[in-house]
């Protein structure tokens, strides 16, 4: 039977977000559907809305979610109703070579889900029996979802939802580009480009790896005072200095040996790239549009041994790492009640989104009844 549900929905590009009633069809063959409990809200949402991240819509938004199953579809082994689950906005098929080889985020069937379910289809539909599209084949910015079970991770019942859901994107996405891109070795030194939701996490990532400094770089100096609590050592105003990667080589005595790019501009990501010292590696974490570019002279690429790299997800393999980081939170190593700045009802959505953009919030999460 399908059900009604309140959803916040993109209609058009550059439009403010809607929150409407939607109809969730049931789960058919692999999928289950969930009762969302909390939805964290993420630069990529609002990039779906402004044609930075190019979903067609009209789009279910939300990738960021934590809920309880409700209903499994046939086939469904892995799940159960009752069972605790935090959405993948990357669909894993977990038999392709990329699956196989331990890189699930690469899965070479994830570009059949990336706005619809991997069957081409979608279980969401309008008041009047349009199909909507759903940000990431999940769609979780909704009362209920339909997903398919290569979307979802299971969690432990203990873990709070509203936490748990942090780390289907923000957290796993940040720590995850320093534990698992970069593998930063203790000692390290290090800057976060962009310290919002992803850019704090990638510092707190860094600090729990034993980065030596690890320096904040943001616009906004209410996000450098956040900063500093995850674990920088050092914070930089780009709007007070007149040359970036000038002053990180000060601050450093050559350049940082790791820099993490997580704003979503090619202009950051040249920044991130000139501050590096002798053997430096820049992960590239932020989405920019298609036709966003970077400039940087290559020479030091050979000579310096510097190089770039992409991080989506933070490389995770999320059915291992939703739940080892979900266990260093239970073990008060990684803050993520930290991160929750604001919370929002579903009906609050367009406010949300709003604040977001004004950069008000580390991290605003939409909680269901
Ligand atoms: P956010 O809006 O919470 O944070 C962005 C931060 O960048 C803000 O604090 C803002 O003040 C700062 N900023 C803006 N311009 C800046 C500049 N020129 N220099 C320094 N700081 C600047 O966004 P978020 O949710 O943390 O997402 C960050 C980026 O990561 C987005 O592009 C998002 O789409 C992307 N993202 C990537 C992945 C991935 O898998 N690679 C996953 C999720 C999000």
């Amino acid at each position: 039977m399908s059900r009604l549900a309140k959803a916040v929905v993109c209609r058009e590009w550059n439009a403010p977000v809607r929150v409407e009633e939607i109809r969730v069809d049931p789960p058919q063959r692999n999928e289950v559907t969930i009762k969302l409990t909390a939805c964290g809200v993420c630069h990529s949402d609002l990039s779906a809305t402004n044609g930075t991240i190019q979903f067609p819509p009209p789009l279910v938004l939300g990738h960021e979610g934590a809920g309880v199953v409700v209903e499994v579809g046939e086939g469904v082994t892995s799940l159960k109703e009752g069972d605790h689950v935090v959405s993948s906005f990357i669909y894993m098929c977990g038999k392709c070579r990329q699956c196989v080889r331990g890189r699930p985020v690469l899965c070479e069937n994830a570009a059949k889900a990336l706005f619809q379910l991997p069957d081409g289809t979608v279980r969401t539909h309008d008041a009047d029996g349009n199909p909507l599209n759903v940000f990431g084949a999940c769609g979780v910015m909704a009362e209920y979802a339909t997903i398919h079970v290569d979307n979802l991770v299971k969690i432990d019942q203990d873990t709070p939802l509203d936490r748990a859901a942090l780390v289907g994107c923000a957290v796993m996405t940040g720590v995850g580009a320093v534990f698992n891109t970069a593998q930063l070795e203790p000692g390290s030194k290090a800057a976060v480009f962009g310290v919002g939701g992803v850019g704090l996490n990638a510092i707190q990532g860094c600090a729990l790896a034993g980065a030596e400094t690890i320096i904040a770089v943001d616009t906004n100096d209410a996000k450098l005072q956040l900063a500093r609590e995850f674990g920088a050592t050092e914070t930089i105003n780009p709007t007070e200095v007149e040359n970036v990667p000038k002053a990180i080589k000060k601050l450093t005595g050559g350049g940082v040996d790791y820099a993490f790019e997580c704003v979503g501009a090619g202009t950051v990501v040249a920044e991130a790239y000139k501050s590096l010292g002798r053997g430096g590696t820049t992960v590239v974490v932020g989405v920019a549009a298609p036709s966003d570019k970077t400039s940087f002279g290559t020479f030091s690429m050979p000579a310096d041994e510097r190089c770039i790299k992409g991080s989506w997800l933070g490389s995770a393999r999320p059915q291992h790492d939703f739940p080892r980081l979900l266990s260093l939170y239970q073990r008060g190593r990684l803050k993520l009640d930290e991160l929750v700045t604001r919370t929002y009802t579903i009906d609050e959505a367009p406010e949300a989104f709003e604040d977001l953009q004004a950069g008000r919030n580390a991290r605003g999460v939409i909680i269901f009844d």
